[in-house]
């Protein structure tokens, strides 16, 4: 498996780190996990097209998750690929309609390109045929203790606690080769997260909280700071531990410096804070 960071940030405006997004490749698939503010730049700018995607996975339906996903359905579709398969907590269906319905907030757009003869003209001259589709991601509403088997991968989702009861939450697991990769979602700590990334060789998890940060309480519960998502990592034999989510503020070198040394104290893998477009071996 290969990973690809294509968003490491949060909701904040940052030319550093686009909002959240991961591409993971085995086999044949090009899998995206959320599709942040951002995650469509990125994706080109690692060499990918959208049309590459074949499967988009949502952990939760926070802006910073999704963003750019009419974006990725509108560039693929006008790049003649096939339906993107799309995974999430419901309301997938529902936000995919309000894109992509024949009443969606796009039906104009999508009424130009398909109606107009001039549109249909640049379309034919690419290759395309007549009469033009619609959009039409193949969308599949799931729940924590999903499965799916792909092109020698398979995926489980487990439940993440983060913005309930308005937002399901979930993370994701895929062992492909005899490894295994875990993304954790926007979570706090919890037995179900902790339970699917054991023995992971890389598990991914956001954190939103430097080191001794104190947040409002509601909120400081649910966001682990670097050392307790190490404990976690450490107590289920985590290979490797990356961080993804950071904020602006967070950026800081002695932020590294304390949120690398708080994991590498409690965790014995390999630690470390992603930035975009890093590349990681699985
Ligand atoms: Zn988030």
């Amino acid at each position: 498996m290969k990973l690809t960071i294509l968003g490491s940030g949060s909701p904040e405006a940052y030319a550093r780190r686009a909002s959240s997004g991961f591409l993971l490749e085995v086999g044949s698939d090009r899998i995206l996990f959320d599709c942040g503010g951002g995650v469509v730049d990125n994706l080109i700018r690692s060499g990918r097209l959208p049309k590459d995607i074949t499967h988009l996975f949502f952990t939760h339906y926070h802006s910073d998750h999704m963003m750019d996903y009419a974006r990725l359905v509108h560039a693929a579709w006008d790049e003649g690929a096939l339906p993107l398969k799309v995974f999430g907590p419901n309301p997938l269906a529902k936000i995919t309609d309000g894109y992509f319905g024949r009443d969606g907030v796009l039906n104009n757009d999508l009424r130009a390109r398909t109606e107009l003869p001039q549109s249909q003209q640049v379309w034919v001259a690419r290759g395309g045929t007549l009469p033009r589709p619609w959009p039409a991601p193949e969308v599949t509403e799931i729940t924590a203790g999903f499965t799916y088997q792909g092109d020698g991968w398979q995926l489980v989702s487990a439940n993440a606690t983060h913005a309930q009861p308005i937002l399901d939450c979930l993370g994701f697991s895929v062992v492909a080769g005899g490894k295994k990769f875990v993304y954790s979602g926007d979570t706090a700590i919890n037995s179900e997260i902790t339970a699917l990334s054991r023995d992971a060789d890389l598990l991914l998890h956001w954190c939103y909280r430097g080191a001794g940060e104190r947040l409002h309480p509601a909120l400081q519960a649910f966001s682990p700071d670097p050392g307790e998502v190490a404990d976690m990592a450490q107590s289920v034999g985590v290979k490797r531990l990356l961080l993804s989510h950071f904020r602006v503020h967070m950026d800081s070198a002695e932020g590294h410096q304390k949120a690398l040394d708080d994991m590498s104290a409690r965790f014995q893998g390999v630690a470390g804070i992603v930035e975009d477009l890093d590349v990681f071996d699985i």
